[in-house]
């Protein structure tokens, strides 16, 4: 039998209600920012990727689907959102028009990895994306809608850490500072972090192999070597945040496992207990270089991407329940085979009319009919007979309180209208 490849998973069941129950509250809550949905190919050339992302990360150097088309083109499936949309803000020339311009997008990344509990090789990503502001103000939004998310959906064990990494001299300082720390310790360090120490010193500092040796933990501090203007946007960002009234916590070994984050880094953590490794829920941060490095005009950016299987985890942990069945409003059915026609036009006007229908195709019996709108959870059934077509006048029950009503075919949209109506009020 042929199976999905490992490291995926279908969507549906319940899958489907928690996923199209997040699409929806998501697309509530960005209007609410007046951000707009993107959606960029879901593969790019490779090139993409091994610049914007970073070639020391491992995204890049270990975790994406690399292929040639039959062109013989270098492709890459996107690991992450931020590339593929910084791609196209410059072909399609956005940064022309009004900034600040916020982005919001939704769906799948891939990325070569070991599957497990929260970790997947396709898995799901809603972020944002503002570009066009280097004010710390617009740090301190991102980080909010993240906050506000949780908090519509109810999640209360999750906890931010926020970091910066400065600008690009604060940083630089900082490189220098680390390779000197690091170097008498070279050793003990694992292989990936001796290949880090050459190409990018602060990625040793995200290691998840090393993070709990003492080397690591009495690592010098970016904090310390902030210059004036870095220093001043931190300080604002954390102000904005209790302007909020947003908890968080400064965490300086958050680095970030992207090359293009400046100042402004942060990881939103399920603190749920039991909840396992894999208890990052969201990260981001600002990139204001990566603009510029894909080849557009110097524009700031600040963003976070969010993983919705973890997300669902979280949810189930603390037995949140986002899983919205949608029921037909009405199951029709035939008493013979001659009624297919009638039932097929009825179903078709009262779906034009806003409502949900679903109708027997197969002419089943009478009562396999009965069980079937029970399974699909119609809350009403109309039989169409003769009788019905003659007299004009439709029998309809309640599936639910099992009452029944004689309604005129003419009245019959209205009589819906105004019993659905009633419930919804309920
Ligand atoms: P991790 O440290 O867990 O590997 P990351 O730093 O690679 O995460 P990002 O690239 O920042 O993660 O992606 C943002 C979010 O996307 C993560 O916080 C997580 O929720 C989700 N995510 C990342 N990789 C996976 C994956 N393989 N499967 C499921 N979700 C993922
Ligand atoms: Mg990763």
């Amino acid at each position: 039998m042929l199976q999905k490849p490992k490291g995926t998973y279908d969507i549906y069941g319940d899958k489907t209600l928690e996923m199209l129950y997040f699409r929806k509250l998501a697309e509530v809550l960005m209007d609410k920012y007046n951000a707009k949905y993107f959606e960029t190919p879901i593969f790019e050339s490779s090139e993409l990727f091994h610049r914007g992302v970073g070639e020391t990360t491992d995204i890049v150097s270990k975790e994406t689907y690399d292929f040639k088309d039959r062109g013989n083109r270098n492709l890459t499936l996107r690991p992450e959102g931020t590339a593929g949309i910084v791609r196209s803000f410059i072909e399609n020339k956005l940064y022309a028009e009004s900034l600040p311009l916020k982005i919001w997008y939704l769906g799948p990344m891939f990325r070569y990895e070991r599957p497990q509990a929260g970790r997947y090789r396709e898995f799901y990503q809603f972020g944002v994306e503002a570009f066009g502001s280097n004010d710390p103000i617009m740090d301190a939004e991102v980080i909010g809608i993240v906050v506000n998310l949780f908090k519509i959906l109810g999640l209360k064990g999750v906890s931010v850490n926020i970091n910066t990494l400065g600008d690009k001299e604060s940083r630089e300082n900082y490189r220098k500072a680390l390779v000197k720390y690091f170097k008498p310790y070279l050793k003990d360090l694992c292989d990936d972090c001796q290949r880090r120490y050459e190409k990018n010193p602060l990625r040793i500092l995200d290691c998840k192999i090393d993070s709990d040796n003492e080397i690591m933990k009495k690592a010098p501090k970016m904090i310390d070597y902030l210059n004036e203007i870095s220093k001043k946007h931190f300080d604002k960002v954390k102000e904005y945040l209790d302007v909020m009234g947003i908890d968080y916590k400064v965490n300086s070994n958050i680095v970030r496992g992207l090359d293009y984050y400046t100042h402004t880094v942060f990881e939103v953590q399920a603190d749920i207990k039991g909840f396992g490794a894999q208890n990052t829920l969201a990260a981001g941060g600002r990139y204001d270089h990566l603009v510029e490095f894909i080849g557009g005009p110097s524009v700031p950016g600040v963003g976070f991407a969010l993983g919705l299987e973890r997300l669902f985890l979280a949810l189930q942990a603390e037995n949140i329940d986002i899983k919205e069945k949608i029921c037909p409003d009405v199951y029709i059915f035939g008493t013979d085979i001659e009624q297919k026609g009638n039932v097929l036009s009825l179903a078709n006007d009262l779906r034009m009319a806003g409502f949900n229908v679903d109708i027997d195709y197969n002419g089943k019996s009478f009562k396999s009919n009965f069980k079937y709108a029970d399974k699909i959870g119609a809350k009403y059934i109309i039989i169409i007979g003769e009788e019905e077509v003659k007299t004009r006048v439709l029998t309809i029950k309640n599936n639910i309180t099992k009452e029944e009503y004689k309604i005129e075919l003419d009245v019959v949209i209205n009589f819906l209208d105004e019993k659905l109506g009633e419930e919804d009020e309920d």
